[in-house]
């Protein structure tokens, strides 16, 4: 294989890897909302919890005001009914008298049945709070660790773009702009031969070009169908002598 197409072909793989990089760091920011939109039903559990909550306590103060009302109506009473003139006017005092008092003891019943709910609906709430609590140190930790994946993506990225520039500036210009070329209309600008055919378009090569590649000694052909540059998949690269500043030129491992 030749120096070019072997800078080509470790560009491109360059190449492949900033772009899975880069989407990778470009679904971050929606991962995250994602995993942070789990939490919103464990949310929407406590708002409700608590609502039922308060309803209760608003039952409660609701049936105290009520009471207190009642109490000033028998003390009210109890000091008309002092001023009664005949039986009928005082038993006419008795019985609302009565009647306020009933009112009084059912609504003290009810405040005590309220109670007795509002134990089970702070328990609701200790849980809601709880179950959200727990839920969302595990969004926590979720978010923190894909952050860091990130991190390191990007770290990746810095790397493989800093041995991309040193191949590129290896490579002879009219190349490079073919290369970018191709890349930028084709995704990746160059394919295999695998058997007598294109990887990429599946077309069988003319038994020329095939024979033209064998014989090449620098530069690059083109498939005559898709445009990519073509390589011999199963040929050696030639050697080219590139330092990797970065250490990390062994593609796909992190
Ligand atoms: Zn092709």
């Amino acid at each position: 294989m030749t120096s070019d197409l072997s800078l080509l072909r470790r560009i491109q793989t360059c190449d492949n890897r900033i772009g899975e990089l880069s989407e990778e760091i470009a679904r971050l920011p929606q991962y995250v909302a994602a995993i942070e939109a789990k939490l919103a039903a464990h949310k929407r559990q406590l708002a409700a919890k608590q609502a039922e909550l308060e309803q209760n306590r608003k039952d409660r103060r609701h049936l105290e005001g009520e009471i207190e009302r009642a109490r000033e109506t028998v003390a009210k009473l109890q000091e008309q009914m002092n001023s009664a003139r005949t039986n009928e006017q005082f038993r006419a005092f008795q019985h609302e008298i009565a009647f306020a008092k009933d009112k009084i003891a059912s609504g003290e019943d009810r405040i005590l049945d309220k109670m007795m709910q509002a134990e089970a609906l702070e328990e609701n709430v200790a849980r809601a709070q709880a179950d959200l609590r727990v839920e969302g140190e595990k969004v926590a930790a979720e978010v923190a660790e894909a952050k860091s994946r990130v991190a390191a993506d990007e770290r990746q990225l810095a790397a493989e773009k800093s041995v991309r520039a040193e191949l590129a500036a290896q490579l002879r210009e009219p190349l490079m702009r073919l290369y970018a070329r191709i890349q930028k209309a084709r995704g990746t600008a160059i394919a295999a031969i695998v058997g007598a055919q294109c990887e990429a378009c599946h077309v069988i090569l003319r038994p020329q070009l095939l024979q033209d590649m064998k014989n090449l000694s620098d530069g690059a052909l083109t498939c005559e169908t898709c445009g990519r540059i073509l390589y011999f998949e199963d040929e050696p690269e030639d050697g080219v002598a590139l330092e990797d500043p970065a250490g990390e030129h062994n593609l796909g491992q992190a």
